[in-house]
Order: structure tokens, then C-alpha cells, then sequence
């Protein structure tokens, strides 16, 4: 299969060649199509198998361009991860001129208010300080469609559940 199969438009095949992807893996070939089609997807792979490109390009795919309101967030279950994954979302969102926040514990609060205030269609987060942002209505969700969970399993094994709901009930209210 070749990513011409999976229904990415031609400025989102231009980045993946630019980043020196041939073929998409496994978990691309079978979870870009169906998020593209705006179902939800459910997906398990390895680290280094590529998943993160999974949901970050249809994410890209999706997200309207003439409109500077958050419009997905990513939540990760460490620090670490979610510093890894702002630097790779940022990668792909740079030729389309996306803003990418990042927005997680052990970084200045003053700063990322900031940086909020500025606007960003992309917030890359860990739960406890997006819905410390959130409970401050800091961020508006009100144009907010997609939601991804990185690393569901260890967020869930991690004790984060309860934030993860408090998360999904701000996307349902606002
Ligand atoms: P992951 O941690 O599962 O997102 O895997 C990330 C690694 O896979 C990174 O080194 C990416 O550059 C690489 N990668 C992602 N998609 C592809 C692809 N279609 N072809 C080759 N390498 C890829």
C-alpha cells in the first residue's frame, strides 16, 4: 500500500515525503482511512511502528485552516512523552502554518498562558495541566473536534482516568 491509497491530500503526501516516508506502516495504512472518514479509531502498536503519524495526519487533514481556534488536543501520560510528541506534531504542522502548543507539568504556568493567549489550532498536553487550563478557562474547546490519547493504556494504568473524563466533560460541555 502506498500512501496515495489512503485518501491524504497532496499537501499532506508533499510532508510525509519530506520527512523520507515511502510507505505508510501498519498501524498508518489501517487507522489513517477510517479517522479520515471521522470515526473513532481504537488503535494498538509498538513504539517506533509509527502510530503517532496515525493520528496526528489525519488530525492535520481535518483541522480548518482559516480558523485560529484550538481544534485538537493530544493528551500524553508523561512529561517526557509529551515533549517528544509536541516536537513531532510540530514537524508535520509546519507547512501549514499550525500553532502547537504545549501545555504539561514542569513548565511555567505564566509561560504557556501565554502562549495560549497568542492561539494555537494544536495543544499537545498532559491531563492534570490541561485541566488545570481548562477549570481556568484558559482554553476553549467550543471548535475543539478531535481528541487523542496517546498512550491510552499507561494513561489509564498511570491513575489518570478521572482527569481523562474531566477532559471529555469540558469537550461535552463547551
Ligand atoms: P512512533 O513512536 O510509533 O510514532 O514511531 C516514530 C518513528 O517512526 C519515527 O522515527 C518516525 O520518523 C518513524 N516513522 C513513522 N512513520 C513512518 C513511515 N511511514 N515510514 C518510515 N518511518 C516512519
Amino acid at each position: 500500500m502506498s500512501f496515495n491509497d489512503l485518501g491524504l491530500s497532496a499537501e499532506l503526501l508533499r510532508a510525509v515525503s519530506d520527512q523520507g516516508y515511502s510507505n505508510p506502516t501498519p498501524i498508518q495504512a489501517k487507522a489513517i482511512p477510517p479517522l479520515l472518514e471521522g470515526s473513532d479509531v481504537l488503535g494498538c502498536a509498538q513504539t517506533g511502528t509509527g502510530k503517532t503519524a496515525a493520528f496526528v495526519l489525519p488530525i492535520l487533514e481535518r483541522i480548518d485552516l482559516d480558523s485560529s481556534i484550538t481544534q485538537a488536543i493530544i493528551l500524553a501520560p508523561t512529561r517526557e512523552l509529551a515533549r517528544q510528541l509536541y516536537g513531532e506534531v510540530k514537524k508535520f504542522a509546519k507547512p501549514f502554518n499550525l500553532r502547537v502548543a504545549s501545555v504539561s507539568g514542569g513548565l511555567s504556568k505564566y509561560e504557556q498562558t501565554k502562549r495560549l493567549q497568542q492561539g494555537c489550532e494544536i495543544i499537545v498536553a498532559t491531563p492534570g495541566r490541561l485541566l488545570d487550563h481548562l477549570r481556568k478557562q484558559r482554553i476553549n474547546l467550543h471548535l475543539c473536534r478531535y481528541l487523542a490519547l496517546d498512550e491510552g493504556d499507561r494513561l489509564l494504568d498511570m491513575g489518570f482516568d478521572e482527569d481523562v473524563h474531566g477532559i471529555v466533560s469540558f469537550f461535552k460541555k463547551q
